[in-house]
């Protein structure tokens, strides 16, 4: 198949959209919300949160930032493969086993614990690799990181292992999509003395980062010179409290086509369970869409895609490949639908999040791979990334 071809196969069933340029404006504006001084760290784990990793990473080293941020050094690794050369920091936990790959790959990692300083630095004395490390500091998410009054002295035991090159120190924020801003201050003002016992004891690294995208748009983002966004690079709120500004753009929406049309009569069930009763003459029509491609079960009777400006409401139980919409007179096989996406009446990630009682990170993070994603620039298909063929393509 040539590209045309492919294209047009990859979109002639369900596929998503993920349109570039918006996340670099996203970037972009998040670059004017945040002081001069300070860079940008793209969050692109978890497959750039279902977006795509290796296309999000991409634009975003042209759109100029600073630093990827992934959770797993499996990701990092993902990306090196791919040729990203950026500087790439692991977010979560590291183990051990993980220090040799992460010098072979120069992925900086998160030190957590003060045992992991050492452990890391032992697991690497026999070779003559330097394992880039930002010390994570826990200031109140607990989860992950040193306490504040361990900090100066895990510094110190990096910089006396010749293995190890402290690159930077990092808190994050438990409550930043909050309205009450109460515990990301406490958790700046913690910091804050951290960074300044560092800095008198001469132990201060070169990137010091607090904000994640809730953080940045509410202001209360400490004085570091890196933030690291993710949600709200994609165009998404980090959540009702605290929402993007209305210029943001959605990233990601989620196509399929109509697949059988047909007719119910008044009283007859659909679907598994049959939990959907027809009316007289309902037109309804099956969509190749399904758990298994991301779309919660929980939007069964529920949730609701749209053709044309019309909503189509689910009818009966998602399955786990196919779903069935009612309204669906006029429609024809293979028209295209939408399932996801940002327009007035398209089912946005926010409104299928509030229906099924989670974030909007859930649901994009779910989309499998078998979805194929289609890059979009300049309003037209430039690249697609097929992770269950393996296979992904430029339009040149
Ligand atoms: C995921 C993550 C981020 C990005 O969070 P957003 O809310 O998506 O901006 C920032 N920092 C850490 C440590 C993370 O794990």
């Amino acid at each position: 198949m040539n590209v045309n071809e492919t294209l047009q196969w990859l979109t002639g069933g369900t596929h998503a959209r993920i349109d570039l340029d918006a996340y670099v404006r996203n970037i972009e504006r998040l670059r004017k919300i945040i002081s001069p001084g300070t860079a940008l760290m793209a969050v692109v784990k978890a497959d750039a949160y279902g977006h795509g990793a290796v296309a999000c990473a991409g634009a975003a080293i042209d759109a100029g930032v600073a630093m990827l941020g992934v959770a797993r050094l499996a990701e990092g690794v993902a990306l090196r493969r791919a040729g990203i050369r950026a500087d790439i920091l692991v977010l979560g936990p590291t183990s051990v086993v993980d220090a040799p790959v992460a010098v072979e790959h120069n992925i900086a990692v998160a030190i957590g614990t003060e045992s992991m300083a050492s452990r890391l630095g032992d697991a690497l004395s026999s070779s003559n690799g330097r394992l880039r490390v930002h010390l994570k500091v826990d200031t109140g998410m607990r989860r992950y990181g040193v306490l504040p009054e361990e900090a100066l002295h895990v510094t110190e035991s990096i910089d006396r292992d010749p293995a190890l090159i402290l690159e930077g120190v990092f808190t994050h924020f438990s409550c930043a999509d909050e309205h009450d801003g109460t515990q990301t201050q406490l958790q700046i003002a913690r910091f804050e003395r951290v960074i300044e016992d560092l800095r008198a004891n001469e132990t201060l690294p070169p990137w010091i980062h607090l904000a994640n995208s809730a953080g940045v748009l509410s202001g209360r983002s400490g004085d570091g010179n890196l933030v690291r966004c993710g949600i709200a690079t994609y165009g998404l709120s980090p959540s009702v409290d605290v929402p993007a500004p209305d210029s943001f753009e959605p990233v990601m929406s989620i196509h399929s086509r109509v697949g059988r049309r047909f007719t119910l009569s008044a009283g007859e069930g659909v679907s598994y369970g049959l939990t959907y009763r027809g009316q007289e003459n309902e037109q309804v029509a099956t969509v190749p869409v399904g758990y298994a491609d991301g779309l919660s079960r929980d939007l069964s009777n529920a949730g609701w895609f749209s053709a044309r400006d019309r909503r189509l409401p689910i009818r009966g139980r998602i399955c786990m490949d196919q779903t069935i919409v009612g309204e669906a007179d006029g429609l024809a096989e293979g028209d295209e639908l939408t399932v996801f996406g940002p327009g007035p009446e398209d089912m946005t990630l926010d409104q299928a999040a509030s229906l099924t009682g989670t974030i909007n990170y859930e649901l994009a993070t779910r989309i499998t791979a078998r979805v194929p994603r289609i890059y979009y620039r300049g309003g037209r298909p430039a690249a697609w990334d097929h992770t269950l063929l393996g296979e992904r393509g430029h339009v040149v």
